[in-house]
């Protein structure tokens, strides 16, 4: 017998019919002997329609005050969820209870809209369990001190899942999802790529961050600091599927480096086209610049991603950066109003339509010239490359957005990742 979690997204739970197979689905592993926790996040669609109404009262709901209320409205589709599963558990003769983040409770502190997990109190979930019955929580939400209703940021149903397998010390968290797992880049863009069937948790957090959105990025580094087993796995198997076969299915998530070691270099090829370049035309290049442009920009609560300072000319520089494309307009208007007098730099100039592409793997760290065959692959295409930059296991270029979907084949083709 071992202690499952089992989280299901949006379209898993999209309709009450879907709600019945998952509920199917999660009787068959508790008649297999297994004790079952259930995180599911809200009905497809459910979370956009509540912040929709939320914003067509209140268009710029800002203030902490405002912000709390938008968490109270947008953790019910979650409650709605629960509820739902834990009747269809009970017409398929299970016991069942469900829960709300705060009764169990999921403690969080009070940044309203992207709060972080603080801690959860098992006793009441595991006195469920060791009664017999699969105990079903809300994914998305928790409370914090002063008992607000808290959410964990859109797709924090991840985290939530991820965050109960931790606290439970279970066996195993199985993410349920409308894909089948995680892809050496997205099929879409290539249809040659292919499901991995393990991907370690470094290489998951670089995928997460660089803008895969298969898992959010919260759940990976809660799995890597509690070692939660993870697995990424599909929905839309039949629910009867049998259930040795489902175990081994999607995507295990590993802290086993070696072996790993001995496939390929590169795991995955990741790209986004959330961020935005920003560049200060002649900045004095003296001590202090960096801060000068970089302190405004981090005062205004504006996330940086790629850096790069060119070298001078006549004791001048130009400085670029991205952040993401909401921020772009901002961090324009900042730049212009409060960086450019302030530090006598010529001109202000961005530009939106870039985009990051990255290759990922912890092959990377064993192996040279990874960053220059990607290089080597995007000349023979003839991609200009805007800006670099490069992690032990990562190396990502900014480039013109037109050419990202060629970027991308050509990089899957030349690390040997197409099927
Ligand atoms: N329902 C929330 C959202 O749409 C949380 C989640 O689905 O993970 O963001
Ligand atoms: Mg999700």
């Amino acid at each position: 017998m071992a202690l499952i979690v089992h989280k299901y997204g949006g379209t898993s739970m999209g309709s009450t019919e879907r709600i019945r197979n998952v509920a199917k689905r999660v009787a068959k592993w508790a008649r297999a002997g297994h004790q079952m926790v259930v995180v599911p996040s809200a009905m497809s669609g459910e979370t956009n329609r509540l912040l929709a109404l939320a914003k067509d009262v209140s268009p710029a709901a800002q203030t902490p005050a405002m912000l709390r209320e938008l968490d109270a409205i947008a953790c019910t589709g979650e409650q709605v969820s629960v509820g739902l599963l834990s009747l269809a558990l009970q017409a398929e003769g299970m016991e069942a209870v469900s829960y709300a983040g705060w009764q169990v409770p999921i403690k969080t502190d009070s940044s309203y809209t992207k709060a972080r997990i603080q801690s959860i109190d098992d006793v009441r979930v595991r006195a469920d369990l060791a009664a017999g019955k699969v105990v079903i929580i809300t994914g998305f939400q928790g409370v914090d001190e002063e008992q607000n209703i808290t959410t964990l940021g859109r797709g924090g149903s991840d985290t939530s899942a991820v965050a109960v397998a931790a606290a439970m010390k279970a066996d195993e968290c199985l993410i349920y999802t409308d894909v089948d797992g995680v892809y050496t880049t997205d099929p879409r863009v290539v249809p040659e790529a292919r499901r991995l069937h393990t991907v370690s948790f470094e290489e998951m957090l670089e995928m997460a961050s660089l803008g895969s959105k298969v898992l959010q990025i919260r759940s990976v580094e809660f799995a890597g600091k509690y070692r939660v087993p993870l697995r990424v796995l599909s929905s839309f198997t039949p629910w009867d599927i049998n259930i040795e076969e489902e175990a081994k299915s999607g995507t295990l998530i590993t802290f086993e480096e070696d072996e790993k070691m001995e496939q390929a270099v590169v795991s995955g090829i990741a790209f986004n086209r959330d961020e935005a370049k920003v560049t200060v035309l002649g900045v004095p290049d003296k001590p202090g610049i960096a801060y000068g442009i970089l302190g405004k920009v981090a005062a205004a609560n504006i996330d940086v991603d790629v850096i790069i300072q060119n070298v001078s000319r006549e004791g001048r520089t130009d400085f670029s950066f991205t952040v993401h494309r909401n921020d772009y307009q901002r961090t324009l208007d900042l730049l212009k109003t409060e960086v450019l007098p302030a530090l006598g730099a010529n001109e202000v100039i961005g530009d939106a339509k870039i985009c990051k592409v990255s290759i990922v793997g912890i092959g990377m760290r064993s192996h040279v010239g990874v960053a220059s065959k990607m290089f080597e692959a995007l000349s023979a295409e003839n991609i200009n490359i805007q800006m670099i930059t490069t992690s032990e296991i990562k190396t990502s270029v900014v480039i013109d957005e037109k050419y990202m979907e060629l970027a991308v084949r050509a990089l899957h083709r030349a690390f040997d990742l197409d099927a």
